[in-house]
């Protein structure tokens, strides 16, 4: 915590009451404690560089599993604010989805030079080994099955190493769950039991978002999509049959389906007055700029499919690996994602709420 303190001296943040200086340490906290955190756990090794932060959100359900990512961060605190964040996902995705999992990240702050990068993630490995189990690290941002190798030479508690059969990439399995969703929502809103021929608006066609467009485009159904970036857009336009639109037209787009598959907080007042499509499915993580925009979509008589439960494809897969399941199984289990989606479309028409407030209602129930 000697990092974290020298930071506080630094940072020194005055908040709501006029009297009292709050430190960015305090802050912290109280964010984790309004998160419902939880365990927060902090290991620093000179020798290996190692700085890192094990989040864990909730146990109730059983072990905490969560990627473990490695990446640059200005300041301590970011990444701290980062793992909170992160790890309180995990959980409600880990719930909604009955996973008998609770939900944890692993931030490890990215040194401009790893010396020995062995002996840096045999170190992170031994840190998860002292958990004795309450974590179980997985891949992310930054890491694959090569990190994961060397992380099992120290501790069992880990997944996705390539002895385990896992995966560097879990967008497919995530774009796999995003589609089942929209199936599903096609099924109740358009009453259509095919997508053949149904129009997705795909935003962001990065590694999710081709995916998802390359499944859907086997299933017969017509895609727009976009993208900032012109590389993933030549890479979709070249190997699959999809239509183009600039970025800012997307929401007019006239599709059965808009798939927000860049950024969070896509979403807002303005976009959505805009929203043609009668559906909004799609990966990205905290789509909504505020959480009352889930009503506002169910006012206008759009579905719209909560986002923490249809892109936990990926966190499905890396707990069925961990349970030594193999890829069909997996695939298998993500097919749940259907019913289980269809189930609070349902409860959203009878109770005339929002999908969005019962899916959380329903994940806070299972972690309380
Ligand atoms: P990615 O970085 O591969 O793709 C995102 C794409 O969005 C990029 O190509 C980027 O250029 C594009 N983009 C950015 N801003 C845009 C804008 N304003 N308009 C259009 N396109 C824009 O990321 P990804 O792995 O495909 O993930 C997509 C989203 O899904 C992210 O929000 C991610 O957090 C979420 N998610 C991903 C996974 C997974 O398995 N990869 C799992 C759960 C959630």
């Amino acid at each position: 915590m000697d990092e974290i303190a020298a930071n506080n001296t630094r940072h020194v943040k005055r908040l709501a009451h006029p009297h009292v200086q709050y430190t960015v340490c305090d802050s912290l906290m109280r964010y984790a404690e309004f998160l419902g955190f939880g365990n927060l756990h902090i290991k620093i090794d000179r020798k290996t560089g190692l700085k890192a932060i094990v989040a864990i959100h909730n146990l109730k359900r059983g072990p905490a599993i969560g990627g473990c990512r490695m990446v640059h961060y200005q300041t301590i605190d970011l990444a701290m604010e980062d793992a909170l964040r992160l790890a309180y996902m995990m959980s409600y995705k880990a719930a909604i989805n009955n996973l008998p999992h609770g939900g944890a990240k692993a931030v490890l702050i990215k040194p401009k030079v790893i010396k020995d990068y062995d002996a840096y993630f045999e170190k992170f490995g031994e840190f998860v080994d002292e958990l004795g189990g309450r974590y179980i690290t997985a891949i992310d941002s930054g890491t694959s099955t090569r990190e994961m190798d060397i992380i099992a030479r120290k501790t069992k508690f880990v997944t996705c190493t390539s002895q385990a059969g896992g995966e560097d990439d879990p967008s497919p399995f995530t774009a796999y769950g995003v589609m089942r969703a929209i199936e599903a929502a096609v099924k109740f809103k358009l009453k259509r039991d095919s997508l053949d021929g149904i129009h997705v608006a795909i935003q962001g066609a990065g590694q999710v978002g081709y995916h998802l467009a390359k499944d859907l485009v086997a299933l017969g159904a017509k895609i727009t999509i976009t993208d900032v970036n012109e590389e993933a857009i030549k890479r979709a336009v070249d190997t699959l049959s999809v239509t183009v639109c600039h970025p800012d037209e997307i929401y007019q787009i006239d599709a059965d389906v808009f798939a927000p598959c860049a950024l969070g907080s896509t979403l807002n007042l303005k976009n959505i007055k805009q929203l043609k499509a009668k559906i909004v499915a799609g990966s990205a993580n905290n789509q909504l700029a505020h959480s009352h925009y889930g009503t506002l979509l169910h006012e206008r008589g759009i579905l719209y499919a909560p986002d923490f439960l249809i892109n936990a494809g990926g966190l499905i897969h890396v707990a069925v690996v961990y349970d030594k399941g193999n890829r069909e199984r997996s695939m298998q289990q993500i097919q749940g994602i259907h019913d289980t989606v269809y189930d609070i479309y349902e409860r959203s028409e009878k109770e005339n709420r929002a999908t969005n407030v019962i899916a959380e209602e329903i994940a806070r129930e299972r972690l309380s």
